[in-house]
């Protein structure tokens, strides 16, 4: 097993495209950056349109192959991907980990393993897969049959590369579809690794592809007439597009997108237990997830408390170099992003908001060349302040006071976005009242962040359409086929 280290640079990446690698056509290559150095990992082949023709005739190819293939197949295949990643953990953790910039204490207990539990998942699901059957009268019966959508595209964003890639393809393929996957430009790597893997499995050739390039190539996918779906992961800005480009082919459309979710903690909550999952649910990957809680509200009789807490356990996070298994939290994706988090941040000091902790460049000489931002925290937060209703996507923490139920749950359901929230009490019926409230996809009572495949996830108002995981995502890669069968002659109506 060869594991990647922070100094490691690869050969020219390509696409691959049934079943191998090959050339992009486009003669443009970009450069993948590596977070913690700013040192180029390797250059990465332009997907142009030629090469999307190519990969959509593939996947058409592969389709109509594997829409035939027994659902028992299709789910052996997925295990055996599943089986392989555990197998590889450390080979793709290291990988996500180098280009990525995520922590390997993160990608090694997470990212793979994660990727992996999807794929057994829907292998699962595959053999209860059905249609219904409805009598109508008795000489009259209609089957409504499940069918696959054909070949998909999924567009996936930078930040949860290999999860993303697997949340897409392992329900579209166990539906029977085949895809055709474009990381971002910015975290290109694991999803070739992954390609590769799902050929070692067995899957046959053109049933999952991987196209590189930035958002022209999102587009060329979203366009093309050869595409019946795309699954998004991104943010809003970007999934308008992918709609609209989407629309004139009337496609498909999953969008999963960014969020500002509030994390609401009542006096009589488990203190500790709050507390933990307001660190975790803000400066896991350095913030650098969908569904962070960084609207913290506590109600006023702990709120000192709970910020003075907050301090001192920030103060002791390990931010530094992601290739040591002791770092908590890493640099960020690259210098464009840390310089808008900086943005944010000093917007929030400038602010009436008060600083607690953190925001700031570390001082160590070692993690100078890197784009690392320590965690930060702003308390006694307005609502309106705009790094409080912003997605800042860093590790930015805002916390507000509030009085009373209704109040916090005004405000906290205050925002364009729905895609989490958090609740932390002892008082069950207000856990469920809550809970029920808030205007989002998910939300955790007593806890924040997990998010087992087997349930849906996704956002509501302008987080998202659709959902990921769960059995509701086999709705979203299939389209129903009525048949209506009569058992006796046609009468004459004219
Ligand atoms: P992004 O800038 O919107 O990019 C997402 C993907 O779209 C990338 O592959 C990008 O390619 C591609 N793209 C860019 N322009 C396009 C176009 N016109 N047509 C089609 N595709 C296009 O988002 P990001 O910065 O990568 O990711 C961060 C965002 O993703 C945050 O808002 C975060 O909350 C959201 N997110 C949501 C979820 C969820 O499950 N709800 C999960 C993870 C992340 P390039 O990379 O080459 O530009």
């Amino acid at each position: 097993m060869k594991l990647v280290n922070a100094h490691t640079t690869l050969p020219t990446q390509r696409l691959y495209i049934d079943g191998e690698y090959v050339d992009a056509t486009s003669g443009e290559t970009f450069q993948t950056i590596n977070p913690a150095t700013n040192r180029v990992i390797c250059d990465v082949q332009q997907a142009g349109d030629e090469d999307v023709d190519r990969a959509v005739i593939t996947a058409r190819k592969g389709f109509l192959h594997w829409s035939r293939t027994p659902p028992v197949e299709r789910s052996r295949t997925l295990m055996r991907v599943a089986s392989i990643l555990r197998e590889r953990n450390l080979e793709f953790a290291y990988l996500e980990t180098l280009d990525t910039d995520r922590p390997l204490s993160e990608t090694t207990t997470d990212d793979v393993i994660y990727a992996s539990r999807i794929l057994e998942y829907y292998a699962g699901v595959a053999q209860t897969l059905r249609g219904d059957h409805y009598d109508l009268a008795p000489d009259n019966f209609a089957i409504v049959r499940r069918e696959p959508l054909g070949v998909c595209a999924g567009i996936g964003a930078w930040n949860y590369s290999l999860g993303i890639a697997v949340m897409k393809a392992a329900p579209a393929l166990v539906c029977g579809n085949s895809m055709i996957f474009k990381p971002a430009e910015l975290s290109p790597l694991t999803a070739l690794k992954l390609a590769e893997v799902f050929t070692e499995a067995g899957l046959p050739p053109g049933v999952f592809n991987v196209v590189q390039g930035d958002g022209r190539t999102g587009q060329l996918l979203s366009r093309h007439p050869g595409i019946s779906k795309i699954s998004f992961t991104g943010e809003g800005g970007t999934g308008r597009k992918v709609m609209v480009d989407a629309a004139p082919t009337l496609k498909h459309v999953t969008l999963e997108l960014g969020g500002k979710s509030p994390l609401i903690v009542f006096a009589d909550a488990d203190f500790d237990s709050a507390m933990n999952a307001a660190l975790v649910g803000n400066f896991f990957s350095a913030g650098e997830l969908c569904c962070t809680g960084t609207r913290v509200f506590v109600e006023r009789p702990i709120y000192d408390r709970f910020v003075a807490g907050l301090g001192p356990r920030v103060t002791a996070m390990r931010v530094g170099d992601p290739f040591d298994m002791e770092t908590q939290v890493g640099p960020l994706i690259s210098k464009a992003h840390m310089e808008k988090v900086l943005g944010y941040i000093e917007m929030a000091s400038a602010s009436a908001a008060t600083h607690v902790v953190g925001g700031r460049r570390p001082d160590s000489p070692e993690l100078q060349d890197g784009n690392y931002v320590t965690p930060a925290i702003f308390c006694d937060c307005a609502d309106d302040m705009q790094f409080v209703r912003d997605e800042i996507f860093g590790p930015v923490m805002s916390v507000m006071v509030f009085d009373e139920e209704n109040e916090v749950l005004r405000r906290a359901n205050d925002t364009v976005y729905g895609l989490a929230g958090g609740v932390f009490t002892s008082d069950f019926a207000r856990a469920h009242r809550v809970a029920i409230a808030l205007e989002a996809g998910t939300v955790w009572i007593n806890g924040y962040g997990s998010g087992p495949p087997s349930l849906p996830f996704g956002g509501v108002k302008q987080s998202g359409l659709g959902r990921e995981n769960g059995l509701a995502t086999l709705d979203a890669y299939t389209q129903t086929k009525t048949i209506n069968a009569s058992m006796s002659a046609m009468e004459r109506y004219y």
